[in-house]
């Protein structure tokens, strides 16, 4: 259930046109100050910003300025399928993190001012490794291919050998660090051309036709399935389709399940496409099954556009096909490579509609400089002016 799903929707949307007239006619630190209705309605929000693994200038002073805006968490990727920024064992450790460990450093501060840090797995794409790695990555067959036979520098999910460094990088991290949750980002395939390695070949016929004597795989390939023609436009297009999505969903299972194992109460998010139905089929991310099946504690849709239709219109589908099982956090993209803001008051705007949604908090792409100089300051004189704690812990927890 989403514990907030009782905001006076009607209010908050009143709240957004009275503000769009009040600045028309009002000195901006007039206008918000005098605004009472800027404040969040319920007790629980999570306000949190997506950031790097590093802090600017550095951690202690990116949380405290967090802090001092009364948000409550940050997301910073500390590693992808390539490279980490902590002192993994699993994975080449970037040389920018020879002489720090970013997790701690963070996990340090947000221990010292109450922000919780979401350590945030780029989870599939090799963003960042060193050509080197993604050599060997390649040469080990466990980089996707495409139609045409290029690799991509992405993790084949179906390779057992990925999924096994996957959730050995997802261990090590909450089993190490001190971190409130963990957060799947890039949880997907690139785009629709992929995957068509010989993992994904043999796993599909396999999970297709399973043991069947008319199974393709019996005798040697049988008549099989031509591959990957037939997977792409022919008979078993939409069967591929499907499958592509349950590969991604049970990795976010098996994720979720093995931090679960050792730390129950951590909070397992994940960063998803807006428009789901057209990422379900274009990047096989099925972020309603991962609501229904309640794999995840929460999921924070990157819902990155200056346009407010557009931005009511997705948290609208979001929250239909959320059906309440999780609760919503709702990206905002201000300085996302697909929009840019023209300055904080469109955030504020967003940030009021996402109230109006019955979203569970939001979550800002990106922390940096110019976030911190200008935006924040003018969040805290209206929509974060009071602190509002996280949920319970224990609805952090899978039900
Ligand atoms: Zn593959």
């Amino acid at each position: 259930m989403n514990i907030f799903s009782l905001s006076p929707q009607l209010r908050h949307c009143s709240l957004v046109a009275a503000l769009s007239l009040l600045t028309c006619t009002l000195p901006l630190s007039v206008t918000l100050a005098a605004s009472p209705g800027l404040r969040p309605a319920y007790t629980y929000e999570l306000r949190a910003v997506w950031a790097h693994y590093y802090g600017i200038p550095n951690w202690e002073q990116t949380i405290q300025s967090l802090h001092q805006a009364n948000f409550n968490a940050v997301f910073p990727y500390m590693c992808s399928a390539g490279v980490a920024y902590y002192p993994s064992h699993i994975l080449p450790v970037s040389e920018k993190a020879a002489s720090h460990d970013y997790l701690a450093e963070a996990t340090t501060a947000g221990y010292k001012y109450g922000i919780q840090v979401h350590a945030r797995m780029l989870v599939l794409e090799a963003l960042f490794a060193s050509e080197q790695t993604k050599a060997r990555l390649a040469a080990q067959g466990r980089l996707m291919r495409t139609s045409g036979g290029d690799t991509l520098p992405w993790l084949c999910p179906t390779n057992p050998y990925n999924r096994e460094q996957l959730i050995g990088v997802a261990l090590e991290i909450v089993r190490n660090y001190p971190v409130a949750g963990l957060q799947l980002d890039y949880i997907r395939y690139p785009h629709r051309d992929c995957c068509y390695c010989e993992h994904c070949r043999r796993k599909f016929i396999h999970d297709t036709f399973g043991a069947s004597p008319h199974s393709p795989l019996r005798n040697g390939e049988g008549p099989g399935v031509r591959w990957p023609q037939e997977v792409i436009s022919g008979p078993y297009k939409d069967a591929f389709i499907q499958w592509r999505q349950q590969q991604i969903t049970s990795l976010v299972a098996e994720i979720a399940t093995a931090v679960k194992s050792i730390r129950p109460h951590i909070a397992v998010s994940a960063a998803a496409f807006p428009d789901w139905p057209s990422a379900k089929e274009r990047f096989g991310q099925d972020a309603t099954a991962w609501a229904q099946q309640g794999l995840v504690d929460f999921i924070c849709p990157m819902n990155y556009t200056a346009d407010i239709m557009r931005f009511t219109g997705w948290l609208r589908q979001q929250q239909e096909l959320v059906a309440g099982q999780v609760p919503l956090v709702a990206g905002l993209g201000p300085f996302s490579d697909a929009c840019q803001f023209d300055g904080p008051q469109q955030l504020v705007d967003q940030i009021l509609i996402a109230r109006g949604a019955g979203a569970s908090g939001f979550v800002v792409f990106n922390y940096n400089q110019q976030f911190a100089d200008d935006y924040l300051p003018y969040l805290t004189l209206g929509v974060t002016s009071t602190p509002a704690p996280l949920w319970p812990s224990a609805s952090l927890s899978r039900p």
